[in-house]
């Protein structure tokens, strides 16, 4: 094989959690060549290598079996979400996919992980995402800075409560925009809500939700 590129690969959020078909784990099987390597990693996407000049119709083959090719890197993942196991309604399905499509694949200064949970009882884990978000009955909570690896982890911090589903999107993009104008070099996202200070953060976060109320 020439030259490869990496692709991420990934079943739609839905019900039930990151679910495969028999049909689509065959139809990764055959796009990839026999020489391929495929990576299970730990943000619900399969990491593909494919050759590059065969991406683009390799995605869309992917595509059309109702999987979502994203790329892989220093980007915002998709988002890390929950099985939806209180029904699609009660755990805002509709808002974590509108949500994936709004900031998967953006690029940012490391990899970024936004965890989507559709009650407190968290089961996705939000508090260890750089971003969580956390429906609470018909609002949202978002925290930041969570940090799973190292001796050094930590839980992510209340940023703000009580945001509506229309108030995500611009809320979340606006916090992936600034930490991209703001993060000195590669700075990690938890090392950057330490440095400029969750207060600072809740400044920001209050004058765009003041834009969107
Ligand atoms: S976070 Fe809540 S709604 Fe989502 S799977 Fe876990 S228990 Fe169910």
């Amino acid at each position: 094989m020439g030259e490869k590129t990496r692709i991420a690969v990934t079943p739609p959020i839905q019900v039930g959690g990151s679910l495969f078909t028999p049909e689509q784990l065959v139809k990764i099987g055959t796009v990839a060549s026999t020489d391929s390597k495929i990576e299970m990693t730990n943000f619900q996407q399969l990491y593909l290598e494919v050759p590059l000049e065969r991406s683009d119709a390799i995605k869309e083959e992917l595509e059309y079996s109702g999987l979502e090719v994203y790329p892989s890197g220093f980007v915002t993942k998709s988002l890390i979400a929950c099985n939806f196991c209180k029904g699609a309604e009660k755990g805002g399905l509709v808002a974590a996919q509108v949500l994936n499509r709004a900031i998967a694949g953006i690029v940012t200064p490391t990899p970024l992980k936004v965890g989507f949970a559709g009650c407190a009882l968290g089961t996705s884990e939000p508090l260890l995402k750089d971003i969580g978000v956390v429906k609470m009955l018909n609002t949202f909570d978002i925290y930041v800075g969570g940090e799973s690896k190292g001796i050094k982890a930590s839980i992510a911090r209340l940023l703000i409560s009580g945001l509506s589903e229309a108030q995500l999107v611009p809320v979340i993009t606006a916090i992936i925009d600034y930490y991209k104008a703001n993060a000195k070099g590669k700075e990690k996202f938890s090392k950057y809500v330490h440095r400029i200070s969750i207060e600072e953060m809740q400044q920001i976060t209050q004058t765009i939700v003041s834009t969107t109320s």
